[in-house]
């Protein structure tokens, strides 16, 4: 069992990160500074889980003093999730999340209320903020089965551990680079000719085989999902949904519910509708050109692939083109960015040509799904 690692310390008086050796003692987490001092010693008994973005855990000390613990290594961590008694008690977890979405609820009643009064814009503006990211990777799940079913009848992409391996390492290259901004990556492609990439609410991001056959490179791809993820950042696809399905969002809320199938087919449909607005657009963008910047790779390749596409006049009411048209605005809002920014330092293709090659086949083989 692996008692020690590195971690990421908030010491709670300043929002300074801390790069800190972690020791998990028999009754007590040690966080240690750059010279072996401790910084604290936290009883296991006393401390809590949070929420925290997907593949990091997040933990705090009861009392809450403001400090936090970020744990990305996964074996770590996993000692650390059966060691603390209140974690290892997943139930209780669970039941934390159901009292914050009861409590939450009664400002939904009241929500309904002023929905009635100014319409639903307005509130989607103010309720967005407030709801827990549970909500968002509850809904994200289920409108994801759904596009599934809908886009590829429910196959899956079965691909080879060398092209798995490909859009892993794609992954991790834009993960890396992103400082923890992106949020709850769960990304997946799926096997329909379509291309064009979608985000959903908690961090669901699906790609679409289309889209990496129109491409030509590994950046093109990576530039795509930088731009989703943007969304993802922004929590745009909640905001939207929030907007086109209110009042059923809000009857979900009320009832507890987030899987009811008109709420998943509302947000199917506001997921898969026409864009968004264009400063949302446009956050997005911004948020692509300064991931793909830091990674290494080419801020200009999301631009260079609909550029291809638009030429290409690619059909369809679900193409790329239909949600995320390219305007001379957009083209020009990237440039004076990447004017701002700078060269890029050190530039690397972030895949290798054997491994783009690889995930170019990513859904050459295609199974049922589950
Ligand atoms: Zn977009």
């Amino acid at each position: 069992m692996t008692r020690q690692g590195d971690a990421t310390y908030y010491d709670g008086h300043t929002a300074k990160p801390h790069k800190v050796r972690v020791d998990v003692q028999s009754e007590f987490v040690l966080v240690l500074g750059p010279d072996g001092d401790t910084l604290a010693a936290w009883p296991l008994a006393d401390i809590r889980m949070i929420d925290a973005p997907v593949g990091l855990l997040r933990v705090r000390l009861e009392p809450d003093d403001g400090a936090r613990l970020d744990v990305a290594e996964a074996m770590l961590a996993q000692t650390l999730m059966t060691s603390c008694p209140s974690i290892k008690n997943r139930g209780a977890i669970e039941r934390a999340d159901k009292v914050k979405i009861v409590g939450w609820s009664a400002a939904a009643c009241i929500s309904l209320v002023l929905l009635a009064i100014y319409g639903v814009p307005a509130i989607a503006r103010g309720i967005v903020p407030a709801i827990p990211m549970v909500v968002d990777r509850q809904i994200g799940a289920s409108v994801k089965s759904n596009i599934a079913a809908q886009l590829s009848r429910g196959r899956v992409c079965a691909p080879s551990a060398a092209a798995d391996t490909a859009f892993k390492t794609l992954l991790d290259r834009l993960r890396a680079a992103s400082n923890g901004r992106i949020v709850g990556d769960v990304t997946t492609i799926l096997p329909s000719p379509v291309p064009n990439a979608f985000a959903m609410p908690g961090g669901h991001v699906v790609l679409l085989r289309g889209l990496i056959d129109k491409a030509e490179t590994a950046d093109e791809v990576a530039a795509v999902l930088a731009h989703e993820y943007g969304h993802v950042a922004h929590r745009h696809s909640m905001h939207k949904l929030v907007s086109e399905a209110g009042l059923y969002f809000l009857l979900g809320v009320v009832l507890g519910d987030f899987t009811g199938g008109t709420l998943i087919i509302a947000g199917s449909r506001a997921v898969l509708s026409a864009g968004y607005s264009r400063d949302a657009e446009r956050e997005a963008d911004a948020f692509a050109v300064e991931l793909m910047h830091r990674a290494g790779g080419d801020p200009m390749a999301l631009s260079t692939l609909l550029e291809r596409i638009t030429a290409g006049r690619s059909p369809g009411a679900l193409s790329i083109l239909s949600t995320h048209p390219l305007s001379e605005e957009r083209t020009a809002d990237v440039r004076a960015q990447l004017d701002a920014l700078g060269p890029v330092d050190s530039p690397r293709a972030l895949l290798t040509d054997a491994e783009w090659r690889e995930l170019k086949r990513y859904c050459a083989e295609t199974s049922p799904g589950s």
